[in-house]
């Protein structure tokens, strides 16, 4: 059905003269990013504005006003997301007490509001993919819990991406596990995502991505500039928790630009255009913008691989402002700031990410490059321990001063492997001096997981 109006569809445009909407990689992933709805991305955002004031220090029993219904009013829909799609969403509060802190002054309850949909691989081979929003406002005080506080792009439009994603998504099966949160206390320090983090990290449990959604609504640049059709992925490049060990090996391999959270924003760079047109992701490597933080650094500080999207422009004028006009210039976080297109085609570049994630196989373990000699060839090694071999594997290169993989080469997983669940490849007359190499795992599906940078072995 859906095929043929897309058949139509691309009839009609190519007959009129317009480029043909192209077939998707993988069909599952195109529908989900299709049904992703500009109408609901705004009435999210408009609902969420609606509540006056979403400060993470406001009235929490209010029934129209401040963060206590905000977040009563989120649940609630999780929950009818959750019955339409069959029960398949676990929806539950995410709550704990707050000791005071620079911006908490007394000990308070921060509430995250969290709906899981959990994956078919369970136990050990669990895989979890996380996208957060937060859903706590803020105005030009960080502790006027008062005042309007409208926050529709900072962060009403993020909360909404996670929520209409969580509703498109829960629909479909998926290998991982995939958590979607509206976090509170993110303008009080990173207070809400930090303590999620830090209970999953102490269960165990095994983050694979995580992405922070975090002023996804404007297109008009403070520094007037109007730009609908790019928007930025943040990634750090070395940790600084990196031990003295992985720092020296770092070096060595010229790896900076090849950590974890570095893969996962090159996995959204050559993923998102093959789903999105007319979209660009500007990668910036850099863990945050100048002063200024995110919901993706407690993640970052325990070690997992975590990234921010963000507006291209921002407009300070319309962030972290008290609502009022001053010399004829309107201040505030409004909704009428917000263009929803430009939202929905951040929320697309997400949808079609988490999927092909949480569908392909989970990348190969133990990689390494070969450096016992001196030799023109690049010989790689990997192990693999998903619960079924995959199709094959991509050999990525690049050159050591390109931003993403320029050469692929598919290898099917029998002519790789050298016994039980090893495998090896030379790249012939390619040498490892002169380029980056990575591998990524390729499903029967032909998606494919993030890259694994290898490391040196003898
Ligand atoms: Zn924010």
């Amino acid at each position: 059905m859906k095929l043929n109006v897309l058949l139509i569809l691309s009839m009609l445009l190519s007959s009129i003269g317009i480029a043909q909407v192209s077939e998707y990689p993988h069909p599952v992933v195109g529908e989900i990013v299709d049904e992703i709805s500009v109408e609901n991305i705004e009435r999210i955002v408009e609902r969420l504005v609606a509540f006056h004031t979403r400060h993470t220090l406001s009235d929490t029993t209010h029934p129209d006003i401040g963060i206590g219904a905000a977040r009563r009013w989120i649940n609630r829909e999780f929950d009818d997301y959750s019955r339409a799609a069959g029960g398949r969403l676990k929806v539950e509060y995410h709550r704990f007490i707050a000791d005071p802190q620079p911006r908490i002054p007394e000990p308070t309850e921060i509430v995250n509001v969290v709906a899981t949909l959990p994956g078919k691989l369970t136990g050990e081979n669990e895989r979890v993919y996380v996208i957060s929003g937060h859903y706590d406002s803020r105005v030009s005080d960080i502790m006027d819990a008062e005042s309007f506080s409208p926050g529709a792009n900072d962060d009403a439009t993020g909360t909404a991406v996670v929520m209409e994603l969580a509703r498109v998504m829960s629909n479909y099966e998926f290998d991982a596990t995939i958590v979607f949160m509206a976090v509170a206390g993110e303008e009080q320090g990173l207070v809400g995502a930090r303590q999620w983090a830090t209970d999953a990290y102490r269960q165990g449990m095994n983050i694979r991505g995580m992405i922070t959604n975090d002023i996804v609504g404007n297109i008009f640049g403070g520094n007037n500039i109007v730009d609908n059709t790019r928007m930025r992925v943040f990634s750090e490049g070395v940790s600084p928790y990196a031990t003295d060990e992985e720092l020296r090996r770092i070096v060595a391999t010229g790896g900076e630009n090849d950590s974890p959270s570095r893969q996962l924003a090159r996995y959204v760079h050559e993923v998102s255009p093959q789903y999105i047109t007319n979209f660009d992701v500007a990668m910036i490597y850099r863990r945050d913008r100048y002063l200024r933080g995110g919901d993706h650094i407690p993640f970052n500080e325990l070690g997992y691989p975590a990234i921010r999207f963000t507006e291209m422009n921002e407009n300070y004028n319309w962030q972290h402002q008290d609502v009022r006009i001053e010399e004829g210039i309107q201040y505030g976080d409004l909704p009428e700031f917000v263009d929803y297109e430009y939202t929905t085609n951040v929320a697309r570049v997400n949808a079609a990410v988490l999927a092909s994630l949480a569908l392909a196989p989970p990348p190969p373990v133990n990689a390494g490059i070969d450096i016992s000699r001196l030799e023109h060839h690049t010989t790689l090694r990997w192990e693999y321990d998903g619960t079924e071999n995959p199709e094959g594997f991509y050999i990525c290169i690049r050159e050591t001063t390109a931003s993403q993989w320029q050469r692929k080469i598919f290898i099917s997983t029998d002519d790789a492997a050298v016994d039980n669940d090893t495998y090896r490849y030379t790249v012939k007359g390619v040498s490892k001096d002169n380029y980056i190499f990575g591998i990524q795992a390729v499903g029967e599906n032909g998606l494919h997981s993030v890259t694994v940078f290898p490391d040196p072995v003898r």
